[in-house]
């Protein structure tokens, strides 16, 4: 038995979970390396949030995360859990703004947490319990024995447990390129193919391009093989690729799982979801007590952004050119029908540089329990977007990466382990 715990770790990715990750281990009496590729750790960091960085969410029901194994999910964000991340932030001297639940530094800037991250491991650094180890890009990970060689260009370090945080392939430029999956192949876990989520949507319709630029509030559905999979609401932006905005990032995820099985995507907005079909029907045959004398999209003035009424009046098949009074019953219903389902075939999910997240990864079901220690190798652990595990917009995936990088980092250091003996 050790008299002190000096376990040596080696942390690989220093963003959001492996930051976490490296400063609890390193709380934790152990002695951490923690390797990054970039020049600085928690790049991704900076960008999250439009750059104000929803670092967490007061509503932490499961629904909000989506893997294979979400029992294992709750366990793991149980054990560290929201109330957890905002006194840990709190202790580092955050401010918490709480915007209707959504959770961000005070000072409006991503750029805060990111810097007291930084102190924090250079505190830890100037206590000798953490190596920063920045523009060292892991090349490989090999188990000898007890022992772990984690191979850079111009090193291998040796460590009694590998914490890999390398997260996946989404936004390529921040650093995370994926790496963790092979790391992960490589010593023998199974990885789901990651496939872009939290993204926009390639629609095929021609006049994706006529609403460019527009912004909605609507209800999203997606339609997989003609089923409902799954409804959003929120601000729809139409781009000139087809659809963006929350609600869309929302269902994303499961438009490229979709598409990549061979299924038929289809989404349609609700443009009224405060009316049914009848009440919008009516509330259109009472506007024409006041519109009669208008034509083609006057006659929507106020309701829609006039590129939008061009869309659903055509659409609808009405000629730009009748006037409201020149208008038919079927003509009304057809409007409505429009108004209540614009559709849109989806052919495809925007790709890893414009994704926030990925679906898929490691396996829970691989880990022990919520340790995050691998199954297959004793002394790994694997933490953050690496896993299967994508939350939905709101600050759901740094909280999976704050509570899977601390009991990575709790269980890598050993502690608990080393007082029971
Ligand atoms: C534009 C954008 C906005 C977002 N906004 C939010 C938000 O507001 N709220 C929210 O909850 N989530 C948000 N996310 C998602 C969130 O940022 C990620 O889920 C989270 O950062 C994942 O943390 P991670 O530690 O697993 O991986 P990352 O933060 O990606 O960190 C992985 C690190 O590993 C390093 N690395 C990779 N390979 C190697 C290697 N071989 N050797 C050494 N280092 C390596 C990388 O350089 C990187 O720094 C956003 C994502 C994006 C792209």
């Amino acid at each position: 038995m050790r008299k002190t715990n000096r376990k040596r770790v080696i942390v690989v990715g220093g963003g959001a979970s492996g930051l976490m990750a490296a400063i609890t281990a390193a709380r934790q009496g152990a002695q951490v390396v923690l390797t990054e590729k970039n020049r600085q750790a928690g790049n991704k960091l900076l960008v999250t949030g439009n750059g104000r960085c929803n670092f967490s969410n007061r509503d932490q029901r499961l629904i909000h995360y989506r893997s294979g194994h979400p029992e294992r999910v709750q366990a793991v964000l149980e054990a560290f859990s929201m109330e957890d991340t905002v006194a840990f932030f709190e202790n580092l001297g955050i401010f918490v703004k709480d915007r209707r639940g959504y959770l961000y530094p005070n000072s409006g800037q991503a750029s805060s947490i990111v810097d007291v991250l930084r102190l924090e491991v250079q505190r830890l650094a100037g206590e000798r319990r953490i190596k920063e180890a920045y523009n060292t890009e892991v090349l490989g990970i090999e188990k000898a024995g007890n022992v772990f060689l984690v191979r850079t260009e111009g090193w291998t370090y040796e460590g009694d447990a590998v914490i890999l945080a390398c997260g996946s392939e989404a936004a390529p430029k921040t650093g995370s390129t994926g790496d963790g999956y092979r790391f992960a192949g490589s010593l023998g876990h199974q990885v789901i193919p990651p496939l872009p989520a939290l993204t926009g949507l390639y629609a095929g319709e021609n006049d994706r391009g006529t609403l460019a630029g527009i912004r909605m509030d609507a209800k999203v559905t997606l339609r997989i093989d003609g089923s409902v999979c799954t409804e959003e609401e929120g601000e729809v932006q139409f781009a000139s690729y087809g659809l963006s905005g929350i609600p869309v990032f929302q269902v994303s995820r499961y438009v490229s799982r979709a598409l990549e099985a061979g299924s038929k995507c289809t989404v349609e907005l609700d443009l009224c979801p405060g009316y049914t079909l009848q009440e919008l029907t009516a509330l259109l045959i009472k506007k024409e007590a006041y519109t009669g004398a208008r034509k083609g999209t006057n006659i929507l003035l106020g309701m829609y952004p006039e590129k939008l009424s061009r869309v659903l009046l055509e659409r609808a098949g009405i000629s730009l050119k009748k006037s409201r009074k020149e208008w038919r019953e079927a003509d009304v219903r057809r409007l409505s029908e429009q108004m209540k389902k614009l559709s849109f075939h989806i052919f495809g999910c925007r790709g890893y540089e414009q994704a926030q997240v990925c679906t898929g990864g490691v396996p829970l079901s691989e880990l022990t329990g919520s340790s995050m220690e691998s199954a297959l190798v004793p002394g790994l652990y694997l933490a953050g977007e690496l896993l299967d595990v994508d939350g939905a917009c709101g600050g759901y995936n740094l909280q999976w990466a704050w509570s899977s990088g601390y009991l990575a980092g709790v269980h890598a250091a050993g502690r608990q382990n080393e007082e029971q003996k």
